[in-house]
């Protein structure tokens, strides 16, 4: 899911050439502000039931009645499943109690329920069932649901036409209907036939397979999905849509539907905007592997939540912009086919769906300075704050699981270090593996599956990196200071972190170094702060760029040239003062300029026999010795530089 966010409004400002359409539906931006505010005073207590873990459900029958015009939902869920433990004679399912239940019917045979605490439905059964046995019960009810969540079930207008539309990520699906509302169990399949008024039309998740007019001017929408799907993506969106398709074609001779369900006054807009579908499927095809649900369709259909939400196989879209449709499409891969398997893993569905828009721009736009800006404002959003972890450590909030800096922005940074520690080539096969692991496809996944899919391809140990990337908090500030030699140069690395929770980020860092119009890009492991690189070329470097290419998620870095050429030890020398001289009490090391204090490696004072009498590395611009209890006598001061050393005499009284 997407909520429209300072990024696209970025875009705005930057793309004016943009359609009247998408600026008009961005007026709702307090709209943005007011859910916010919403989610930040609600803490919505979650746990997955402990009382819906003893089956395994196998298929739901959705059959629904609505109107977009009134707020209410009338229903039979038939639900197959199978125990999956013994003494099996109760099943729970969560439904919100201010829904009505009006019959449960087990084997034709009315059971009865209890509606308990905490959105329990619960129902005995007149006998056990054996675990592994195949069994269903249906549950008729009917009500108007409570709005939750990013909406959960919304009935508004759009040009005065209703619209009925739902969104339950995250905890929203019990609310409108009676589910088993988890990260551990997709449903194996499910149909959806929904009645509703003639005038309005029904988009839903897989194929549509039968539209039947009924009586009172209503009609039946079949959909059948075949592909497994969890409780929270299964969604309805009702009202007057038009209808129009596109076909993604593949190398293979197959094809791709693309069938989009739109507001008649959207159409054109639409039309021309969702064209970019077709190359973002193939793009990603390409990159991760084939689209999912390819024996169905992908779609969109229209709805009137200010962003987007990826529903399987078909889409919501609050309005249409090429990257929202990318997002939500990416989706269909990382949240749909592999779904995270906690919330506390909300990344894996939401940094994916980032960093695939974001590779778009990089592999689709005409603009290369799209990419670009992609990754200068992405870093500088995340570093806007010191701190916060993209692992989500309170998932009863659900605006801190769907915090945009952490979850998606700096999600999608992950991945793009990710990616050039392990290079374009291992990072997606990565993502292949991952996606196609058959303990993951169609099922859940946590950060640790997919951090053994990159250690493996890699053939690298990654905990570190997850350690402090992903639990830990903040980023590193790079101070790089280099000296230039005959084809050689020295680097120093200087790192201090904006957040205690890490004390330091192992990293490759990239650095390209010019001179004698000639450059190369260096890869520095960076191990320990303060570390040198002493580094032959094949040319003599002038300057050096740190991470010209935007791979590394910091901030607040500098790079510093240091005069060490011989040529320049003169200078240096020159530079420095001892005062006064001779001394007494106090002697002080003044250096004239920043340069010359800065190529000074250490000082050591020593008498005329050679003796150290004292050695520092702790450079300052004014370095100071308290002398009155040294022996009175001649000493020497040793300036110690990269390639030499020069020395001042000192008289003590
Ligand atoms: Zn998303």
């Amino acid at each position: 899911m997407i909520k429209c966010c300072l990024l696209f409004l970025m875009w705005l400002a930057t793309h004016t050439v943009l359609l009247s359409q998408s600026l008009a539906v961005c007026k709702g931006v307090d709209r943005v502000s007011e859910i916010e505010q919403l989610y930040q005073s609600r803490h919505l207590a979650f746990s997955a039931s402990l009382f819906t873990q003893d089956y395994d459900l196998k298929y739901h029958r959705l059959e629904w009645e609505v109107d977009p015009a009134i707020h209410h939902i009338s229903g039979k869920i038939t639900s197959y499943f199978e125990p999956i433990q013994e003494n099996f004679k109760q099943i729970n399912f969560d439904l919100a109690k201010n829904m009505t239940v009006n019959a449960i019917i087990f084997h034709d045979t009315l059971v009865s329920f209890v509606q308990a605490d905490e959105d329990r439905l619960q129902i005995d059964l007149p006998r056990v069932i054996d675990q592994g046995v195949l069994d269903s019960i249906s549950v008729e009810y009917e009500g108007s649901p409570m709005t939750s969540d990013f909406g959960s079930f919304v009935t508004s207008t759009h040009n005065d036409v209703p619209v009925l539309w739902t969104l339950s990520e995250p905890y929203g699906a019990k609310s409108w209907w009676p589910c088993k509302q988890d990260l551990t169990d997709k449903i194996d399949s499910v149909d959806i036939k929904v009645t509703t008024p003639r005038q309005y039309r029904v988009g839903s998740n897989g194929l549509l397979v039968d539209e039947i007019e009924i009586a009172n001017g209503k009609t039946t929408y079949h959909w059948r999905h075949r592909y497994p799907i969890p409780a929270y993506l299964i969604s309805l969106a009702v009202t007057n849509y038009v209808e129009f398709s596109d076909y993604v074609y593949l190398e293979n001779g197959d094809s791709i539907l693309i069938l989009n369900y739109v507001y008649p006054e959207s159409f054109e807009v639409a039309q021309s905007l969702l064209k970019s579908t077709i190359v973002q499927m193939e793009l990603f095809c390409e990159l991760v592997g084939m689209y999912p649900f390819a024996r169905e369709k992908y779609g969109h259909a229209q709805f009137g939540f200010f962003g987007g939400m990826e529903h399987q196989t078909m889409s919501s879209m609050g309005f249409f912009f090429p990257q929202l449709q990318a997002h939500e499409l990416a989706h269909q891969w990382f949240g749909d086919k592999v779904t995270c398997a906690s919330w506390q893993d909300i990344w894996l569905n939401e940094g994916f769906a980032t960093y695939l828009e974001a590779l778009t721009l990089e592999f689709l736009s005409a603009n290369p300075e799209e990419w670009i800006n992609w990754k200068d404002f992405t870093m500088q959003l995340v570093t806007n704050e010191p701190g916060g972890s993209t692992w989500v450590d309170d998932t009863t909030d659900v605006a801190r699981i769907f915090n945009y800096r952490l979850t998606y922005q700096k999600g999608a940074v992950i991945l793009h270090m990710l990616r050039w520690i392990l290079g374009d080539d291992q990072f997606f096969q990565a993502l292949r593996n991952y996606l196609e692991d058959p303990h993951l496809a169609y099922g859940y996944a946590t950060t640790t599956d997919l951090q053994q899919h990159f250690e493996t391809v890699g053939g690298i140990d990654l905990k570190e990196f997850f350690a402090d990337w992903y639990y830990g908090q903040g980023y590193p500030s790079y101070t790089i200071r280099f000296s230039t030699h005959t084809n050689a140069i020295t680097i120093s690395i200087e790192q201090v972190t904006s957040h205690n929770n890490v004390d330091f980020f192992e990293m490759p860092l990239p650095i390209r170094v010019m001179g004698q119009m000639q450059d190369t890009l260096l890869r520095l492991d960076h191990t320990f702060s303060g570390q040198t690189f002493e580094i032959d070329l094949d040319f003599t470097p002038s300057s050096i760029e740190f991470d010209p290419q935007r791979w590394i998620l910091s901030r607040s870095n500098s790079v510093e040239q240091i005069v060490t050429h011989t040529q320049d030890l003169s200078k240096v020398e020159s530079a420095v003062k001892v005062v006064p001289n001779p001394a007494k009490d106090i002697i002080q090391i003044l250096f004239e300029n920043a340069e010359s204090f800065k190529a000074i490696r250490s000082i050591a004072i020593m008498d005329l026999n050679g003796k150290v009498i004292d050695r520092t590395e702790d450079i300052h611009r004014k370095v100071s010795y308290d002398v009155s209890s040294w022996p009175s006598g001649e000493y020497l001061i040793a300036f110690q530089y990269e390639y030499g050393h020069f020395t001042k005499p000192i008289i003590i009284q």
